[in-house]
């Protein structure tokens, strides 16, 4: 195969969402995967209707939807007596946004996407390391770690939170939440699996921690995800987030959450970190996607959706420029993508960190943000509106941020903002 279109470093949701989008346009598009197989580990991930919105354009809705569950509803409690804070009617919000909130395992969903990228001619190339991105007078090159050079008009860079191409652009680090998270799937045919309504999407929120649980395959497995701060983490230790810290930081939970835990994988868990925004993702005929450029913490469940909406822009904007006889208009099409997407990935980041803090208060603070969370009406969306909306293509597009209520609205002195509107 002669030099492609494009090269895309990273095979994980965000690479293959690019390269589909760009490949469906007619591109030559050759994906590089470190690892000896494509794959995804962990279990369930939520898919907002802006990203459903986008499986539907690329045809792949009614597939994600076979794989994975619609739930009814997403519901908020409090992790230590149990009772419901919020809601979300999902009937009704797939109504407002006019596509669903689904939920899937992150493994059908990648295999789904690589599916895609077959069909659409992508060529998909595992145990390529890439070491080295630079600039060249006809477009760009990686180096590989057996110091092979790889050559595109354009390179991608989907390579996840420990990115090297964000090296070009930035000599940040990732920053640690001292957050961990345990995640673990039951089959739902007896046992806790069958005590639990698939038909929902709970999270628990406590005193630095929460527990989720929804359904995946169909209603045939239960996923449930246990995150706590570990005071190891706090004290500065290497070894942190172990199951003995998990057990500990549950301990004031109800009955419900703690029960859940001897169910989550115990061999391997997540420690949770994120990055300060990146304002410039672009350099030359480099671009940054997904992780790589906006690694969020997930308590909004936007990050592998903020990839597949950054490959499904770039996509957009190609088509846009893309002319008869094959050429594209590449630094416009960077441009337009660059122009939009920092500031909204941005938003994610930070309203991410902000709803963290807010699910993990204690004491009065949780008291007040428990009574706000119960006086906001079922049918208020003013604090979804700006994410479940359709993708901006153009910085003017872009919808406006909830505005946050303090929660001193509450008459707590804390200067702690909560995320979201009282009713
Ligand atoms: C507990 C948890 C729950 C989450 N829940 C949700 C959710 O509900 N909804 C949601 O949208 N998001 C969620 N996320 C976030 C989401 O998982 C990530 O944002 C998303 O998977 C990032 O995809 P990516 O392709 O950009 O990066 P990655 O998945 O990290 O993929 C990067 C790929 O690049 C490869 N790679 C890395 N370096 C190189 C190299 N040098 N050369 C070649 N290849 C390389 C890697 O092997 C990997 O395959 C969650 C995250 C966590 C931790």
């Amino acid at each position: 195969m002669t030099n492609p279109d494009v090269l895309v470093v990273g095979g994980g949701i965000g690479g293959l969402g690019a390269a589909y989008a760009l490949a469906r346009r007619g591109l030559a598009v050759r994906v590089l995967e470190q690892a000896a197989a494509f794959g995804e580990v962990g279990a369930g991930i939520q898919l907002a209707p802006n990203c459903t919105r986008i499986l539907d354009d690329y045809g792949l809705l009614d597939e994600a939807a076979a794989l994975g569950v619609l739930p009814h509803a997403m519901i908020m409690r409090d992790a230590v007596d149990g009772s419901e804070l919020t809601r979300l009617d999902l009937r009704d919000l797939e109504r407002r946004y006019g596509h669903p909130y689904l939920v899937i395992h992150r493994s059908d969903l990648h295999t789904m996407l690589l599916r895609a990228c077959e069909r659409a001619g992508v060529h998909l190339r595992t145990s390529q390391s890439v070491v080295a991105y630079a600039n060249t007078a006809e477009g760009a090159c990686v180096t590989l770690a057996d110091g092979r050079r790889e050559e595109a008009r354009v390179v991608i860079a989907a390579d996840g939170l420990h990115s090297v191409a964000r090296g070009l652009l930035s000599d940040d680090r990732p920053v640690s939440s001292a957050y961990v998270a345990y995640r673990g799937t039951t089959p739902t045919a007896s046992g806790r699996g069958a005590e639990v309504d698939l038909s929902e999407v709970v999270v628990y929120v406590g005193p630095r921690c929460h527990f989720v649980h929804y359904g995946l395959r169909g209603g045939g497995l239960l996923n449930q995800v246990a995150v706590f701060e570990s005071p190891k983490a706090r004290a500065g230790e290497e070894d942190w987030g172990t199951p003995d810290e998990l057990d500990a930081a549950f301990e004031r939970t109800c009955d419900f959450v703690r029960e859940g835990l001897p169910h989550m994988w115990r061999d391997r868990w997540w420690r949770m970190y994120d990055r300060e925004p990146l304002m410039t993702w672009v350099d030359g005929n480099i671009a940054l996607l997904g992780d790589a450029a906006h690694p969020p913490l997930q308590y909004i469940a936007q990050g592998a959706i903020m990839a597949i909406e950054d490959g499904w822009v770039l996509g957009e904007h190609l088509a846009r420029r893309l002319a008869h006889d094959g050429t594209v208009d590449w630094p416009a099409v960077l441009a337009a993508y660059q122009a939009v997407r920092p500031e909204h990935c941005r938003r994610v980041l930070t309203a991410s960190r902000a709803w963290g803090d807010l699910w993990h208060l204690d004491g009065t603070s949780r008291r007040n943000r428990n009574a706000l969370l119960r006086e906001r009406a079922i049918d208020d969306y003013s604090f979804v509106d700006w994410l479940y909306g359709p993708t901006a293509l153009e910085p003017s597009e872009e919808p406006p941020m909830f505005t946050p209520v303090p929660l001193a609205s509450k008459a707590d002195p804390l200067t702690a903002t909560c995320g979201v509107r009282r009713s």
